[in-house]
């Protein structure tokens, strides 16, 4: 995982590159580079450290082509170095690669070239990908134009993993080459100029028209040319898919931070995601779904496939589709999920969900899915990406871009999409009860109670003051409750660096009742009606060992005894999540502000982890 920039046109190309970099740094930031072609020369900087850093390197503003390649990392093979940054060039300079991804059988392919009499500089997996493409160009005796286009597609068949990769030649000084293999990459076009970016919002204030790839689809783009080939060099025909989005969603609107001005965009992400999917009349309608009620029937299993905050969003549709559909549900780990021989076939729905569409295991998962037969069903925040081209249906969370590294809005907004879904689901069964109806109803209201549980901030930052010194904070919750003690645990976890479990309350006593001593935190989350009572059993516990207890609950019922008590609105325990993750999300935010992190890009995080 990583960010990719590129530019072909008519300015000079190192501002752009850098300024794109800096909108990509999200991805990875632990060293940055660019590489330029200068009077048909190739030239490289780049170093270790945050992409800022490149204004400081000796001779970068004397740098003035007009085709280049840029790169920041989240390193995989190699420690975070000078050598190990990209861009990588092969050893007769020929050639500069950017990559994002793996190169799996990077030790076959560096003995290979080895004995081929090619040195390596860095221990990076990347850096055989410039030097087996001079490998296969110095074979290749025809000097037409297609033989650049010729050496990176040979070399690409030879890599096993996933990669998005730029390449420049010094030889084809007008020509860039780019690809993709299960890593992102998109092209926007513009007037005699065209930009390559790992995603849309960053190049997005410079052109609305892109090219999306695909798989293997091998690109030579000039500065007002684009040209595709499949892997066989057979020409593609490819049009341009105009983005709405505006560039400006995509900055921070004079909030502190990403994080927290995504948190304050969760009502407008819940309305835009709720959008017309549920008409005041009760109707549910998904434009891309055609299920039939026989083919929901014949089902002896949905399974939600998903990695990190994602899975959460994952468990809340579960509670939705077994209690308002009566199809069993299994939610996964996508990484656990491949590598345990699940029992799929074509009675199975598998549904994946990854906010960018880009998460390597949760496609890998969809993979073997569709082998094994199953219908795949993808949910994600990004038109176009990976997840949404390899599934059968697939449908969206309008959330709008997001930054910050730990997920709010995509989260609360995949809570939403999925239990629309089961209401979907359960109309096509022809189920009707009034726990759905009164369930549609609370959808429809939930964006304005959102923006009454964003007025528990300031209550929140002053419980957050009292203990972001702790070493250690518990979640507790049960059923649905249980769902967001994961999330918020997670949550506190990836941005304050404290340690942080959540548990089943009633599982407490089982064993982690053991490391509750005097003073301890400890957040218990009680919105359930139906298990409220028994939660507080759980707490007092606790509290008799002598924890501090932050309680979010939304329940009327007097509760005593503990240190700070939030409530939120009341709603149906379905979306209840949606409400209760709030407090919790702005409890994380505020721990780390007030701990001097950097919120927004926490240690050893990537946005969109595109490495298995
Ligand atoms: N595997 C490559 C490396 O470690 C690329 C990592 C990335 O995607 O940033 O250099």
């Amino acid at each position: 995982m990583c960010g990719i920039v590129g530019y072909i046109g008519t300015k000079k190309a190192s501002p752009i590159l850098i300024n794109g970099l800096l909108r990509l740094e999200y991805r990875g930031y632990d060293s940055a580079g660019i590489a330029t072609i200068e009077k048909n020369d190739i030239s490289v900087m780049k170093d270790k450290g945050r992409v800022k850093n490149l204004y400081n390197l000796k001779g970068i503003d004397d740098l003035t082509g007009t085709i280049g390649i840029a790169h920041t990392r989240w390193a995989t093979h190699g420690k975070p170095s000078k050598e190990n940054s990209h861009p990588h060039i092969d050893n007769s300079k020929t050639f500069s690669v950017v990559h994002n991804g793996i190169i799996e059988n990077y030790h076959e392919l560096r003995k290979f070239l080895g004995d081929n009499g090619y040195t390596f500089y860095s221990q990076t997996d990347t850096e055989v990908i410039p030097n087996l493409i001079h490998y296969y160009y110095s074979k290749d005796n025809n000097n037409d134009e297609l033989k650049f286009l010729r050496a990176v597609r040979n070399a690409c068949k030879e890599l096993k993993g996933s990669f998005a990769i730029e390449v420049i030649c010094k030889d084809y000084p007008d020509n860039m080459i780019v690809v993709r293999k299960d890593s992102p990459l998109v092209i926007g076009k513009g007037e005699n100029e065209n930009y390559i970016s790992s995603d849309i919002p960053a190049i997005l204030s410079f052109t609305r028209s892109f090219y999306l790839l695909n798989d293997l689809e091998f690109v030579i783009l000039s500065r007002n040319d684009a040209k595709f080939y499949d892997i066989d060099l057979k020409p593609i025909k490819k049009d341009t898919k105009t983005i709405e989005w505006n560039a400006s969603s995509a900055e921070k609107d004079g909030y502190d931070d990403y994080m927290l001005k995504e948190i304050h965009e969760q009502p407008t992400a819940i309305r835009e995601t709720i959008g017309s999917k549920l008409s005041e009349n009760g109707k549910c309608d998904f434009e891309d779904l055609d299920f039939t009620k026989e083919y929901l029937k014949s089902l002896n299993k949905i399974y939600i496939v998903a990695c990190g905050t994602a899975m959460h969003a994952g468990l809340a549709g579960k509670n939705a589709i077994e209690k308002l559909c009566k199809i069993p549900t299994e939610v996964d780990i996508a990484s656990e999920f491949r590598y345990r021989d699940p029992i799929i076939d074509e009675k199975t729905l598998c549904i994946f969900i990854s906010q960018s569409g880009e998460t390597a295991d949760t496609i890998a998962a969809l993979k073997l899915s569709k082998e094994k037969g199953a219908k795949t069903l993808a949910i994600s925040n990004v038109i176009g990406s990976s997840i949404t081209r390899e599934a059968d249906f697939s449908i969206y969370t309008h959330a709008g871009p997001e930054i910050a590294v730990a997920s709010t809005k995509a989260y609360t907004s995949q809570v939403i999409l999925i239990t629309l879904l089961a209401i979907y689901f359960s109309q096509v069964l022809e189920i009707n009860n009034e726990e759905i109806n009164n369930l549609k109803i609370e959808i429809l209201e939930l964006p304005k109670k959102i923006e009454e549980a964003l007025k528990t901030s300031e209550i929140v930052k002053e419980f957050s003051k009292r203990v972001y010194q702790e070493k250690d904070i518990f979640f507790l919750g049960r059923g649905i409750d249980e769902t967001v003690a994961k999330e918020g645990s997670l949550k506190l976890k990836e941005i304050s660096y404290i340690h942080s479990e959540s548990y089943a309350a009633g599982e407490l006593k089982h064993g982690p009742i053991a490391l509750i001593e005097n003073g301890i935190t400890v957040v218990g989350i009680m919105t359930d009606p139906k298990l409220v009572e028994k939660t507080i059993s759980n707490i007092q516990e606790v509290v008799t060992r002598g924890a501090k207890t932050l309680i979010i609950t939304n329940q009327n019922i007097d509760i005593n005894g503990f240190d700070m008590v939030i409530r939120i609105p009341n709603t149906s325990p379905f979306i209840s999540p949606i409400l209760s993750i709030i407090p919790l999300q702005l409890f994380s935010y505020y721990i780390s502000k007030e701990k001097g992190l950097d919120v927004d890009k926490p240690r050893n995080l990537a946005k969109s982890v595109t490495v298995e």
